[in-house]
């Protein structure tokens, strides 16, 4: 049985630029509901039940289980390991992480460039999804965007930063205002 993970800070700690409704409710309710229908899901596979949500996203493809519950695992599961990174990367302080700034100047030439390329990734996902910095199967820094709940594990990658570009993570504050959340978005971004 997962549980949702503890939050490391109040619903409020990101005000103003994450507002204390969306973040309850997004952590709540959203967050909760990937964890039960997975939960669900994995009531029948008890050796599934022994990994980790990681684990299970990252060898999703290979899983033995129905297609029709490799499809809700990509979402749920997906959802419960995004999320749970989610909340990891956001505090109402920085913690820079330097060696993570000097591989990202290294590879995009400057902070302010890597900004503009992600930020695009955030803006130009059609619909539902969440734009990744990721290290790739060479250790290489690649900036792309995903659709639904899938994970960047899935594909061989690890995730280093992630941004949730559902409406549900901003609609309550910025309504339809998605670029102007993902501005926003990098003052509560604890790495950079
Ligand atoms: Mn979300």
């Amino acid at each position: 049985m997962f549980i949702l993970p503890k939050l490391n800070y109040d619903y409020d700690a990101l005000e103003p630029y994450v507002d204390a409704k969306t973040m309850e409710i997004h952590y709540s309710k959203h967050h909760q509901t990937y964890i039960d229908n997975l939960n669900n899901v994995l009531g029948k596979y008890p050796t599934l039940q022994r990994m980790s949500g990681e684990e299970i996203v990252k060898n999703l493809n290979t899983l033995e289980v129905s297609e029709e519950d490799r499809k809700k695992i990509r979402n749920h599961g997906g959802g419960f390991v995004n999320h749970s990174l989610f909340w990891e990367m956001m505090a109402p302080k920085k913690e820079v992480d330097e060696k993570l700034l000097t591989n990202i100047t290294a590879t995009f030439g400057s902070l302010d460039e890597f900004k503009k390329l992600f930020t695009a990734a955030a803006t130009s996902q059609f619909g539902s999804g969440w734009a990744w910095l990721v290290t790739d199967e060479n250790n290489q820094l690649k900036v792309y965007s995903t659709a639904n709940q899938d994970s960047p594990l899935t594909l061989g990658h690890t995730p280093l930063i992630a941004l949730d570009v559902w409406e549900h993570a901003y609609y309550l504050k910025y309504q339809n205002r998605r670029g102007d959340y993902i501005e926003n978005w990098w003052n509560v971004l604890k790495l950079i």
